[in-house]
């Protein structure tokens, strides 16, 4: 039987296993995909990496600022930009001063770090948690190959509208733990990746775009200028409006699901983003909260030790999913300590 098991292997999973590890504790993180990183997504595509989920860290805290420049060390991340451009119908403008500061990425794609954080834990991938039960003293996770894994303590990572059907049914007995979780709603996003003729000119302002009050697009970017191969073809990231994912998540064809962020950025930046040599959607289900619960983790002892974790305790990036993994594997600790 595990000490504890984590499930995801995201930003918040990985930074809390590895600090129950440090703490000598037995720690498996369960992740259902076959890589590591969760919305720290990267994609190889024509020989490059393309981020599509998180597009950039910024840092707020000393504590993550630590982090990241040891990250800096390594050469897993880079400064970016400082520039966050803003679009809207009065044009493309630059940021004021108070918004002008360090923006990181990974010239090897987001997943950089979740790799670097994953070396040397013990992660089960390929794994979906598909229920979970209890006796006195154990949590019995069931995966989908219907392993039974048993565990002392059990840290959730996993977006809140995820974790309730799991644990709605054990967690009758911590109501306001449940409720707590219940009142996080998720929006969804779509993303295109696209690669473009190389003899398109990109201007240096397009690098890293926020879009104001469209209905459509959210969010423009240069993704190769964060990637040591950026001369070879120009690559872009789009990203949608949670009210155009909404419209667009059960569409079954992915190309129409697509095709009007590519169409919308060639209205409002140039025509030949319109039509790319090369494109792909991903569309996520659960993107972002639409509000976090301003708590660092959630923990409760009742029926056994459990903990949540991840972006949507604490904020809504990369920051706030590392600070909830990190509080999380201290609440951890003091659940099977006492
Ligand atoms: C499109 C998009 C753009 C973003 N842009 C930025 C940005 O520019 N900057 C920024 O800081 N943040 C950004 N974010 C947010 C950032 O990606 C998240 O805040 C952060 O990655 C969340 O980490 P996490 O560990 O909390 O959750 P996740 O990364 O979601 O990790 C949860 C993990 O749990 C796994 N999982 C889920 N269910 C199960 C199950 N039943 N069994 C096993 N495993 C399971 C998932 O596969 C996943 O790996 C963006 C997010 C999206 C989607």
């Amino acid at each position: 039987m595990k000490d504890v098991i984590v499930i995801g292997a995201g930003m918040a999973g990985l930074i809390c296993a590895q600090q129950l590890k440090q703490a000598g504790l037995d720690v498996t993180v369960v992740e259902k995909s076959a890589g590591v990183g969760g919305r720290m997504a990267t994609r190889r595509l024509q020989g490059t990496w393309v981020d599509h989920g998180a597009q950039l860290i910024s840092v707020k805290s000393d504590g993550f600022g630590r982090f990241i420049r040891k990250l800096q060390e390594k050469r897993i991340v880079q400064e970016w930009t400082r520039d966050v451009y803003q679009l809207s119908a009065a044009g493309l403008l630059p940021p004021k001063d108070d918004n002008r500061h360090t923006r990181y990425c990974c010239p090897m794609g987001m997943t950089a770090i979740a790799k670097y954080l994953a070396h040397e834990l013990t992660i089960v991938n390929n794994t979906r948690i598909i229920g979970v039960n209890h006796n006195d003293s154990t949590w019995q996770l069931v995966t989908d190959r219907q392993e039974i894994l048993e565990t002392k303590a059990i840290v959730s990572t996993i977006p809140a509208p995820q974790f309730l059907p799991l644990f709605e049914e054990v967690l009758a007995p911590a109501p306001s733990f449940l409720q707590a979780v219940q009142s996080v709603k998720f929006v969804p996003s779509v993303t295109i990746m696209a690669g473009y003729n190389a003899n398109n000119a990109v201007p240096v302002e397009w690098q890293a775009i926020k879009c104001v009050n469209d209905p459509i697009l959210d969010w423009i970017s240069y993704d190769s200028s964060k990637h040591p191969d950026k001369s070879s073809q120009p690559v872009f990231v789009l990203q949608s409006t949670a009210e155009f994912a909404k419209q667009s998540m059960e569409e079954p064809d992915l190309e129409i699901a697509g095709k009007p962020l590519l169409h919308q950025a060639g209205k409002l930046l140039a025509k030949w983003l319109a039509t790319p040599e090369w494109w792909q959607v991903h569309r996520w289900r659960y993107a972002l909260a639409e509000e976090s619960l301003g708590v660092s983790c959630l923990s409760t002892a009742i029926p056994l030790a459990l903990v949540c974790a991840g972006d949507w305790c604490a904020g809504k990036n990369i920051e706030a999913a590392y600070h909830s993994g990190l509080a999380a594997a201290e609440s951890a600790i003091d659940l099977i300590k006492n």
